[in-house]
């Protein structure tokens, strides 16, 4: 049986210049390596990124604490090495040790299993029997947060993909030539205003507007390519949630919004934009508007992320109450693989739709497109542009192009 026997822990940075923690785990001669990604829009339930929000500590307690206790560790073994973090971390959020070590330790764990193995990690833990290429759900316009800037929509993503490829090296290069597209009519407009973190397009304007925009670029994407894109949003609502006055503040168009408020508002643009896939339009804690939202709509999927937070008690609490047909998946929420595979299972079991996701904050690791087929993803989120988003579509293409497999069929995602 292979063991562990060497485990390396370095800081370094994500593509925004914040710190984070690259882990290399070494066993029977061979390693494999993870870096751990980081949200800015972060959830309420996700557990800790870093002890008292240093990533130092983190890793003088994971070479103090952790590091003994992972040498000598069965490689082949990825589910036991998750037991051992969560037995050093003792807590139920990761705040001992932070999932910046953790899920570094866990991915890099079950990428060596996969190697000894000698397998594709997505055919060492496939949740289905089919394996399928998720389809790529690209953030091409953005806002919110991820911009922090005045002036642009409230709403953090404005999100596409495409209704008809044969393929998903198709689907990226015709995503890719919309954002250019949008990038092109931005400046020849002058309303180009930069990038968020994910490398959307920026221009100053109202949720409104820049849905407006992006529909009539995609008609006119349509009439010269032939090639159609569905829409969805991110609204990322808890970020424009002031929990003392119960309402959403939409700094973009000046509204105030209650709970009916944001109802009426998101059915408009549901309506007035065909949105197939909507993500947190409420804040984390309502799954009773989520319900509301997904029972009017039952044609368009209704996506928990920060409400649901890659937790399986938050799942539960959300199949329950019916509150959603999907489900954002983002290993670093629940800070270890194992607990991720145990989230993905009981969403399909339930027949709830599982987005594989990126952070805000990345590197250029690829473990998360791997993952996205391991998982049964329907959508693979990973931006578009960007050094640390295109490493990950183009590990997808990689493995379209070398194992040959095929993408998800379109109709079984959407109605
Ligand atoms: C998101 O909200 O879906 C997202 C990827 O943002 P962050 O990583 O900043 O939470
Ligand atoms: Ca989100």
């Amino acid at each position: 049986m292979p063991v562990i026997t060497d485990v390396k822990i370095v800081k370094v940075f994500t593509h925004r210049g914040d710190e984070t923690v690259k882990v290399t785990l070494c066993a029977g001669g061979v390693s494999e390596t993870a870096f751990s990604p980081l949200g800015k829009s972060k959830g309420e339930y996700e557990v800790v990124y870093a002890p008292k929000g240093n990533v130092d500590e983190a890793i003088k307690r994971a070479k103090k604490h952790l590091i003994p206790k992972l040498l000598g560790a069965d490689a082949e073994d990825p589910c036991e090495i998750d037991k051992i973090v969560k037995e050093v971390d003792g807590t139920d959020n990761m705040a001992f040790i932070g999932s910046c070590i953790s899920i570094a330790v866990s991915m890099a764990a079950f990428k060596l299993a996969a190697r000894i193995k000698a397998k594709p990690i997505y055919e060492m833990i496939a949740v289905p029997n089919s394996l399928k290429l998720p389809l790529p759900l690209s953030n091409v316009i953005g806002g919110g947060r991820h911009a922090e800037q005045r002036m642009i929509p409230a709403i953090q993503e404005f999100l596409v993909f495409p209704a008809n490829v044969p393929s998903f090296y198709e689907a990226v290069k015709e995503t890719l030539n919309l954002y250019k597209f949008i990038c092109a009519t931005l400046r020849k407009n002058n309303i180009f205003y930069g990038k968020t973190d994910e490398g959307a397009l920026l221009f100053k304007s109202t949720s409104m507007q820049a849905l407006n925009l992006l529909s009539t670029i995609i008609e006119n994407y349509y009439s010269m390519h032939g090639i159609d894109f569905y829409m969805g949003v991110d609204v990322a609502a808890s970020s424009i949630w002031d929990p003392r006055r119960k309402v959403y503040v939409h700094a973009d168009s000046g509204k105030v919004l209650d709970r009916n408020g944001q109802i009426n508002f998101i059915s408009t643009i549901i309506e007035n934009f065909n949105l197939k896939y909507v993500e947190d339009p409420f804040h984390e804690d309502d799954f009773e508007s989520f319900k509301e939202l997904q029972s009017s709509y039952k044609n368009t999927l209704i996506c928990g992320d920060d409400l649901t937070a890659t937790n399986v008690r938050r799942l539960e609490r959300a199949l329950e109450l019916e509150s959603c047909k999907a489900v954002i998946v983002k290993p670093n929420q629940v800070g270890l693989i194992s607990d991720t595979i145990r989230f993905v299972k009981l969403a399909h079991e339930r027949n709830i739709k599982t987005v594989t996701s990126h952070r805000s904050g990345e590197t250029c690791d690829e473990t998360i497109s791997d993952l996205s087929i391991a998982f049964a993803s329907s959508f693979v989120k990973a931006g578009i542009y960007g050094g640390e988003r295109i490493s990950k579509l183009n590990r997808l293409i990689e493995i379209e192009a070398l194992e040959k497999l095929k993408l998800v069929n379109i109709r079984e995602v959407i109605r």
